[in-house]
């Protein structure tokens, strides 16, 4: 018990990777009072900062497995983490209610079915005629929209998220080197980690936020942790038609499992692809909007302003994440598919327990 306390205080945990899984195990460890390091180059965009930031947990159709417990804990500490985080940006917060539709009767009929089984989920049916459906029914031009409501669910906007994170810890003074690791070894008890620019940082833990790149730095020999690149993209439509105001849209809606996010009276996000690949495809418009037999005028390819993609990892051969300790003083948290910023809390909170049987 004196070691393992003694342990503690001293231990030095070195994050790699600084998405939203890597920034959120800092915050979580951080509060444990562990001395950490953070690394990573960013050189690129990662995948956290060009999600759409939809959490998802009541509406989640599965209600037993580890995606569901996962889910489950996630919204419970989300409030949590939310009230925490609001000392260093107020602006941060969960927009509620979330909204599915659907243009299908047979997957209405699924959500109605899943909706009566699971009454204490915060749910509701929108029928073809309810306000909601009928404004989003004006502006996309359609008449056969139904689902259900959540107001339990909701969106947190990523870039909100990622800068009050690093604010909390720039103060904590939590260290950042803006350096990637190239090379993990272990000697004694000891990790080495060599950066791209080959200074030596040792430490008692790893832990591997880095997604797809944590093929490299484990030796896969032994080993046997699959991964693959699944990209994502998202567009920006931009109306100058003075007519349609978006304002009276809900804040953000899926329809037949695109997502649509609008950010003021004239903007809207439409999200995400699933493409199985690292280059993005040419042609994501017409997959994002292939639901629509006709195409109200103001969405055509001409108002698109912005377009951007981020490359999530999905595992192989196991489910999404890996949440998984390879030896004493690493740990994997990583191949974090669809819903990273979702269960970011859940899954550092596991780090966080488990990290307690490296240090002993
Ligand atoms: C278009 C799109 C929409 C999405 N929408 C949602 C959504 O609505 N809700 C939701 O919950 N999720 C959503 N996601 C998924 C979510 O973005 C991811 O699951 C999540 O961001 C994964 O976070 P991460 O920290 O594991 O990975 P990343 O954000 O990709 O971060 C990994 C980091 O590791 C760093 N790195 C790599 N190699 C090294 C190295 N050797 N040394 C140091 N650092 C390294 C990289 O630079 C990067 O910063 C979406 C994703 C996309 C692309």
């Amino acid at each position: 018990m004196k070691g393992s306390k003694r342990n503690f205080k001293n231990a030095h945990i070195l994050i790699v990777g600084s998405g939203i899984v890597g920034k959120f195990n800092a915050l979580e460890l951080s509060k444990k009072g562990f001395k950490i390091t953070i690394a990573d180059q960013q050189k690129k965009k990662n995948s956290s900062s060009a999600a759409l930031g939809l959490l998802i947990s009541n509406m989640y159709q599965k209600s037993k497995g580890r995606s569901w417990e996962l889910r489950k804990k996630s919204n419970e500490l989300w409030p949590k983490w939310i009230k925490f985080l609001k000392q260093y940006n107020n602006n941060l917060q969960i927009e509620k209610p979330l909204i599915q539709l659907t243009t299908k009767q047979e997957n209405f009929e699924k959500l109605c079915k899943f909706f009566s089984h699971h009454p204490r989920r915060g749910l509701r049916v929108l029928e073809q005629d309810s306000t909601i459906i009928q404004s989003i029914n004006t502006i996309f031009n359609m008449d056969n929209l139904k689902g259900i409501i959540s107001n339990e669910d909701g969106r947190i906007d990523p870039l909100t998220l990622l800068k009050t994170l690093n604010i909390y810890l720039k103060e904590k003074k939590i260290n950042f080197i803006k350096e990637n690791i190239i090379k993990i070894k272990k000697i004694g008890n000891q990790w080495i980690s060599t950066c791209s620019n080959k200074l030596e940082i040792k430490s008692d833990v790893i832990i591997l936020c880095n997604s797809l790149d944590t093929l490299k730095l484990i030796d896969l020999n032994f080993h046997n942790i699959k991964l693959k690149p699944v990209l994502g993209q998202a567009i920006e439509i931009s109306l100058n038609n003075e007519e349609i105001n978006l304002l009276s849209l809900p804040k953000h809606f899926s329809i037949d499992g695109t997502n649509f996010i609008r950010t003021n009276k004239n903007k809207i996000i439409i999200g995400s692809t699933d493409e199985y690949d690292i280059k993005p495809k040419e042609n994501t418009f017409e997959d994002l909007t292939h639901f629509l037999e006709t195409k109200p005028q103001w969405l055509n390819k001409n108002n698109i302003t912005d377009k951007w993609f981020g490359i999530r990892s999905r595992p192989e051969g196991e489910p999404s994440p890996i949440l998984k300790s390879l030896e004493k003083g690493l740990i994997l948290c990583t191949g974090f598919y669809k819903n990273g910023i979702l269960l970011a809390p859940a899954c550092s909170n596991w780090v966080s327990n488990e990290i307690e049987n490296h240090l002993l």
